[in-house]
């Protein structure tokens, strides 16, 4: 049904169906006009030559005025006309602009807009940058291996030419989990379900972890489980920065402002599903309010909700979760915070994987020099307020502290260097993403909700979108489970291995 929906989506609004806008492949780079001078030519009729140089400037010519956004670049004007708006350009935003811009080419015009452009509260900015194939659902592994293959070959994606290549510092020491007895079942099953879908990990006893951790205690753990290929961290900004650089070399055109309403418009022509007696009230534009306090409209053809936190907020401005039929769903995304603590303790192993305990505390190396990045999430009746940034720095002295130093004994004499917080796109229904179309606008699509691992998602994620908009499905990994479908069906889909 959903097949059906976008390409009448993108066949109602766009100027042409999009299958006659596309380009070539996009895995090509855009060919090079020919040189005048080109020794190889210097034979060449003098009349052909001419041709060709005339070819040339005219076809420089047209792709300026093709340029949908070339006009805003150095003006105050503003785009007031997009085909495909994108709300917030963190990781998943403008890994989705990406995608799309570089297979459409200037078949489609982009816009992403962003309340923040300097990222300072985004989650993409402020994430420990941790990728993993153990998850408990295929479809979270399935994400998190063509992320990291897209880490591996990030340079032959978003390098821009003329431009050094994007450097994303990916380290693939791997993530151990440890299980309790309580816990083992559920390692186990979910051992299965990653080897399953092609990951590679191996589970651990505890003599094994003894010897190969020797500063690990093993106390209370009876199985672990390590991923030997395609886990470790990497830079989360530099690969955001990279997403952004690209879209925009390849045409995107990034605003900073703030949605703060959208427009709706009745549209006779459209039957509602669930109520033909009653009139398709659409949406088709966003209100921006722009940093020097303006508003302006921007009109879409299609809509993306790509806002991190703040996504269940936005969806609500489209009457998500306030509307009727399937509008009376919300979109169940909202910011909880979460810290991260830097820390130095001199006789900490110097090279360790992504430790998962399962009291739910983690660390990681941060560099050779035994620093140390660490965190846990709360008790859900222990959320601490979302209204400000700030760090709790007893948390790490009594939560975190006495598990980290008990897991192993060096911690003891560790020392906060530093900390920062930030908000999880917490999707609060199932701790899962929500990507898809939304049933009630045949023009709305969500990408949201990825509860602390969107940052890995964000390449895989991207190219799902760009599938689910350009083709009319998912192709490469199916992610139908993830859509809004199961919150109207209230079918959960947990992920168990939430961190
Ligand atoms: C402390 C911490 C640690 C984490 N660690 C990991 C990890 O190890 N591995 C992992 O995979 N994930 C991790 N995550 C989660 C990951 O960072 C997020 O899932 C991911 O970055 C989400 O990306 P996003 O683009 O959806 O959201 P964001 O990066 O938050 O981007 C959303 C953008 O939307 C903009 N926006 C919001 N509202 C509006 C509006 N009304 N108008 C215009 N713009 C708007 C914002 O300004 C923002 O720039 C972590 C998160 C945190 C906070």
């Amino acid at each position: 049904m959903y097949k059906h929906r976008i390409g009448f989506a993108l066949q109602r609004h766009c100027k042409l169906p999009v299958c006659l806008r596309l380009k070539h492949d996009s895995n090509q780079p855009p060919s090079e006009p020919g040189n005048y001078y080109d020794p190889d030519t210097i034979n060449e009729n003098p009349m052909h030559r001419v041709k060709r140089f005339l070819k040339r400037d005219l076809n420089q010519l047209v792709s300026t005025f093709n340029d949908p956004f070339n006009q805003y670049e150095d003006s105050k004007l503003f785009p007031k006309t997009v085909d495909l708006l994108i709300v917030g350009g963190g990781a998943i935003g403008s890994s989705i602009a990406y995608w799309i811009q570089n297979k459409v080419r200037d078949g489609l015009s982009i816009v992403v807009v962003d309340k923040d452009l300097s990222y300072s509260k985004a989650s993409s900015a402020l994430s420990a940058g941790g990728i993993r194939q153990q998850f408990s659902l295929k479809e979270n592994i399935q994400l998190s291996m063509y992320s990291a293959q897209f880490l591996r070959e990030i340079k032959t994606h978003l390098t821009i030419p003329e431009n050094d290549p994007p450097e994303v510092s990916f380290n693939p020491s791997g993530y151990l989990y440890l299980a309790s007895e309580k816990g083992a079942d559920t390692m186990l099953q979910n051992h299965k379900v990653q080897k399953d879908a092609g990951a590679r990990v191996e589970l651990l006893s505890p003599d094994i972890m003894k010897k190969r951790y020797p500063w690990l205690n093993t106390e209370g753990i009876v199985l672990g489980s390590l991923g030997t290929l395609n886990e470790g961290w990497f830079d989360s900004w530099s690969m955001l920065e990279a997403f952004k650089k690209k879209a925009k070399s390849l045409g995107t055109y990034y605003v900073e402002g703030e949605v703060v309403d959208f427009g709706f418009k009745v549209d006779p022509s459209i039957v509602t599903e669930n109520d033909p007696n009653k009139e398709y009230e659409g949406i088709n534009s966003v209100k921006v309010k722009l940093p020097n306090g303006e508003f302006q409209q921007i009109v879409f053809a299609l809509c993306i909700i790509a806002a991190g936190a703040d996504s269940g907020k936005v969806a609500r401005m489209a009457k998500v979760g306030t509307g009727d039929g399937f509008l009376s769903t919300p979109l169940p995304v909202e910011p909880r915070k979460r810290f991260v603590y830097c820390i130095h303790a001199p006789k900490g192993p110097s090279i360790a994987p992504m430790v998962i305990d399962p009291s739910g505390f983690y660390f990681r190396p941060d560099g050779f020099d035994n620093h140390y990045i660490c965190g846990k999430s709360p008790d859900d009746e222990n959320e601490p307020s979302t209204s400000n940034l700030d760090v709790d720095h007893e948390y790490f002295e009594k939560e975190i502290w006495p598990l980290l130093a008990h897991r192993v004994p060096a911690f003891n004499e560790a020392k906060v260097k530093s900390s920062w917080a930030g908000y999880y796109d917490y999707n609060w229904y199932d701790q899962n993403a929500i990507v898809g179309a939304h049933p009630s606008y045949f023009n709305l699509f969500l990408a949201t909700g990825f509860s602390g691992h969107g940052i890995q998602q964000a390449p895989a994620v991207g190219r799902a979108v760009m599938e689910m908009i350009t083709d009319g499905g998912f192709i490469n990994i199916d992610l139908t489970k993830f859509g809004f479908g199961r919150l109207i069906a209230e079918k959960p889909l947990y992920e168990k291995n939430v961190i």
